[in-house]
């Protein structure tokens, strides 16, 4: 029973992680909560990204693993092993049939009413979800993000990030445009995979954002590992090419150059999920690219409406979300406002190597703390150090020179994701350079070395 004039204490648009922790968890502390779900409970990280997405890495790099194991002295022959790439999608997608179902089951276990149907928002109180209204005390939009692509001609032939984790055979060769997570970790996938790709990028290199060391060494690390860059490039066309062998693809850059290729994927960014919501005649506050503006405790502008995830456009990681919908259920119903902290929020791209970053790039810890102390290292991973495999590994510390404090850690390496995410407890806790100075190494290990650094980089 909802314990007010209301259907239910709570109604969630969007079965994603965000969502689906806020209802659960509002359920669990005995609210009457309703959740409405147009598509597949789990929602983009679960069925369209993270998940998937770090399923067909784990599934595309055994070709660099076999050739490993024939320079240790293995019998294999690296040249015959490629993959059966319908089979890792048909597994990974059985992964995901189960996925969803702990998914239902989370949300059914409490009690959770889950409305398979599209929702939208009537007024302050009101949600409808396919002709039928339901009225809750509090509604939170948890509807994520989805692929945004440029308007151009030709685009309809290009594939998003959700049509590319469906690929059931692998084409010769694919421009991907992009140079953001997506797009380098889907380049690592499809390349490690045995496909000819090529990254479009607008700028001079991927991930912006991300710190001037870690950009340029993971490039470095791609090319190396065979995917071609294409920078300052904008594409203006895409033509559709029928050849003998099948279809390929023409794009036109605005600077006269050209590309063929057999696919062009976009990731290109993405957009809030806020069209058709609702949220115009409920009053609901959105910035110009569609993102729901909230304050520090999720809320909007209308004070029966919250919203989490990627459709404010904070940070679209998927524990940020859940982090936001804990938050959330502890001001709503625990009666402890609390506001997300964003600081020391760790983050990893899973291209190949990986990245595992977190706190401050340099150039933001320049402009933030002003005086610095930068260490770089730079060295071969000694698990390569008997193969002619020539990957090399970047990590770097900054140090806010009037405190002490780390502020920023980066690696491009083998497990830097693993790595980064045990740093990021000690920097969340304050750590120090003189803490990790203390700290002992384990050794041999590539993690070691962010205890050991002791020169620091000239100013
Ligand atoms: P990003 O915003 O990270 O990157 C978008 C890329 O597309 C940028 O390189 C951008 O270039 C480029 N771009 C934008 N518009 C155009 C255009 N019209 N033509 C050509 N290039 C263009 O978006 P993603 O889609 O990669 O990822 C979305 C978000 O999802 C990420 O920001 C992240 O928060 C989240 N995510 C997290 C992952 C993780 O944690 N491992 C994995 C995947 C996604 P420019 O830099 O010049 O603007």
């Amino acid at each position: 029973m909802a314990s007010t004039a209301f259907e239910y204490d709570l109604f969630v648009i969007g079965a994603g992680s965000g969502g689906v922790r806020a209802a659960r968890m509002s359920a669990h502390l005995g609210r009457k909560v309703g959740l409405a779900e147009s598509r597949r409970v789990g929602g983009t990280c679960v069925m369209r990204g993270c998940v998937p997405k770090k399923l067909l890495v784990y599934g595309s790099h055994y070709g660099e693993e076999i050739a490993d194991a024939r320079a240790l002295g293995w019998s294999v022959e690296p040249s015959a092993a490629k993959p059966d790439w319908k089979h890792l999608v048909d597994l990974k997608n059985r992964e995901l049939d189960r996925l969803e179902g702990v998914y239902r089951r989370l949300l059914g276990d409490p009690g959770v009413e889950l409305i398979e149907g599209n929702g939208v928002v009537i007024d302050e109180h009101t949600v409808e979800v396919d002709g039928r209204k339901i009225t809750a005390e509090v509604i939170l939009i948890a509807t994520g993000g989805s692929p945004s692509l440029p308007d151009i001609p030709g685009i309809g032939y290009a594939m998003t990030s959700d049509d590319a984790l469906e690929l059931e055979t692998l084409p010769s060769s694919m421009v991907i445009v992009g140079g953001g997570y997506i797009a380098v970790e889907f380049a690592g996938i499809f390349n490690a995979a045995g496909v000819d790709v090529t990254e479009v990028i607008r700028a001079d290199t991927i991930l912006r954002g991300f710190d001037n060391d870690v950009r340029q060494t993971l490039c470095e690390e791609m090319a190396r590992k065979g995917v071609g860059f294409c920078s300052n490039a904008v594409v203006t066309r895409i033509e559709r090419l029928d050849t003998a062998n099948g279809c390929r693809y023409r794009l036109l850059l605005a600077d006269g150059r050209t590309l063929e290729t057999d696919r062009v994927m976009y990731a290109t960014g993405r957009h809030p999920n806020t069209r058709g919501l609702g949220l115009e005649v409920a009053g609901v506050r959105t910035d110009p690219k569609g993102a729901i503006k909230v304050d520090a405790w999720s809320r909007t502008n209308v004070a029966s409406i919250c919203a989490i995830g990627d459709v404010t456009n904070r940070m679209a990681l998927t524990p940020v979300a859940i982090a936001e919908a804990m938050a959330l259920v502890d001001t709503l119903y625990l009666d402890r406002p609390t506001a997300m902290d964003y600081e020391y929020v760790p983050s990893a791209v899973f291209s190949q190597p990986p990245v595992g970053s977190v706190g401050l790039t340099e150039d933001r810890a320049r402009e933030i703390c002003g005086d610095i102390d930068v260490y770089v290292s730079r060295f071969r991973p000694m698990k390569l150090t008997l193969t002619p495999r020539e990957e090399r590994s970047l990590m770097k510390l900054i140090v806010d020179r009037t405190n002490d404090r780390v502020v920023g850690l980066h690696m491009v390496g083998a497990d830097a994701p693993e790595i980064a995410q045990g740093f990021a407890v000690a920097m969340k806790a304050g750590a120090t350079k003189a803490h990790f100075d203390a700290t002992i190494g384990i050794h041999p290990t590539s993690a070691e070395e962010f205890v050991t650094m002791h020169e620091r980089r000239p100013d």
